[in-house]
């Protein structure tokens, strides 16, 4: 398989849509843990993306400008802890993609490791401490491991996907020890965390875009 820039841009605009439908539930989680905006500040950013996709960035066909006008946008759009993790993770993306109109797939999956690992590195936590990267940990190692052996893109998203969800539903029983939520302490423990929740959404929804 391959991805056209039409087809980037396309998985970008079905973010913005899950967004909307998930942002209440986002919101809940983030009222138990923290300030109750994650869905709030996850729309605003993704709706400013919206923008650029139906205006600015209607004929970009470069998947690493596209892909680092995402990060700038939500950057600039978001004023939450999230604002520059997820803008990092893209504009790590955007280095990947530079120049390229049509991204295969291991353009695709050292797209998406280089994403999670931005994240990572700019946030600084570590598996474990109740945050996105207990998604995007091990959806990046097993993303990597599993294109190594395989070279097929799809079936190695598809099980990384997998350990994604295992690595959101394991925040549960975590005791925050990154962001706002950390200040609850071992009240923190029962609610899953509200960025690991919209991190694996993000990832199941660009799964639903390639099997489409
Ligand atoms: P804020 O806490 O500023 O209101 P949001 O509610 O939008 O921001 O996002 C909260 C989410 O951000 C948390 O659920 C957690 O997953 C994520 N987060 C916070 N700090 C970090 C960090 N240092 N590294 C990775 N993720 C983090
Ligand atoms: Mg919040
Ligand atoms: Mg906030």
């Amino acid at each position: 398989m391959e991805l056209t820039s039409n087809g980037l841009k396309d998985f970008f605009k079905e973010v913005a849509g899950m967004v909307e439908t998930e942002k209440d539930y986002l919101c809940e989680l983030d009222r138990k843990l923290g300030d109750g905006d994650h869905g709030v500040t996850m729309s605003i950013g993704w709706q400013a993306i919206h923008d650029k996709l139906t205006n600015e960035l209607v004929d970009t066909e470069d998947c690493g400008k596209i892909s680092v006008t995402i990060g700038k946008t939500f950057l600039n759009a978001v004023g939450s802890s999230v604002g520059p993790l997820y803008a990092t993770g893209f504009m790590r993306g955007a280095k990947i993609a530079k120049n390229k109109t049509v991204l295969n797939e291991k353009d695709l999956a050292a797209y998406w490791v280089a994403f999670a690992n931005g994240v990572k590195e700019r946030g600084q936590a570590e598996v474990g401490d109740k945050t996105m990267v207990d998604t995007l940990a091990p959806f990046a190692e097993t993303l990597k491991t599993c294109f190594d052996d395989t070279q097929d893109f799809e079936t190695a998203f598809s099980t990384a996907v997998n350990a994604a969800e295992a690595g959101m539903n394991s925040t549960k029983d975590m005791i925050s020890k990154k962001g706002r939520s950390s200040r609850l302490a071992d009240r923190s423990i029962g609610v899953q965390d509200p960025g690991a929740t919209s991190a694996y959404f993000i990832l199941s929804t660009f799964l639903k875009v390639i099997k489409s």
